[in-house]
């Protein structure tokens, strides 16, 4: 099982997939915004699993007037355009996952009581899944695997004693 955060750099990670979202918008005839750019750097930034309303908090530190919906515009344009996922961990929130340069076989790791959210991948279990729906004569379109468990960090409110 290995850790999916890259050992790229933050700004070298950030400014190639600014470069990357800045390519596709050209091509799909788009044009940047000074607005729509700090919105997508600092969705690259936190890399996070992160709220549209998160992100219109963060965004806010640098541009204070920015509004909900050029913050939603934005996020759906990162997904349409492939670098970010929408998932529900089931809390009911829509939340951004950045995609760029990730392995989409990727998947997550939920604590129920702080809702830290890590990421695995781990290339057997997916062989194992492939066999499995090969086996069946099955063709996968979509694989979601979510595990909801208890995590030790010491801030989590529901800590099992140990
Ligand atoms: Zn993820
Ligand atoms: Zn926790």
């Amino acid at each position: 099982m290995s850790d999916q955060k890259s050992k790229q750099p933050v700004d070298d990670r950030v400014a190639e997939a600014l470069e990357a979202f800045h390519e596709r918008l050209q091509e799909e005839g788009l044009k940047s915004t000074r607005q729509r750019d700090i919105i997508a750097e600092r969705f690259f930034v936190l890399d996070e699993h992160i709220t549209a309303d998160e992100l219109v908090e963060d965004v806010r530190n640098y541009q204070p007037r920015v509004g909900y919906a050029t913050v939603y515009r934005t996020l759906k344009l990162l997904v349409e355009q492939g670098f970010a996922v929408p998932k529900d961990f089931g809390d009911g929130q829509t939340r951004y996952d950045p995609v760029h340069n990730q392995d989409p076989q990727h998947d997550h790791l939920i604590c129920v009581d702080c809702r830290k959210i890590m990421e695995f991948n781990d290339p057997e279990l997916n062989e194992r899944i492939q066999a499995i729906v090969a086996d069946r004569n099955y063709t996968i379109r979509r694989k979601k695997i979510e595990l909801y468990a208890e995590c030790d960090d010491e801030s989590c409110p529901n800590r099992p004693e140990g």
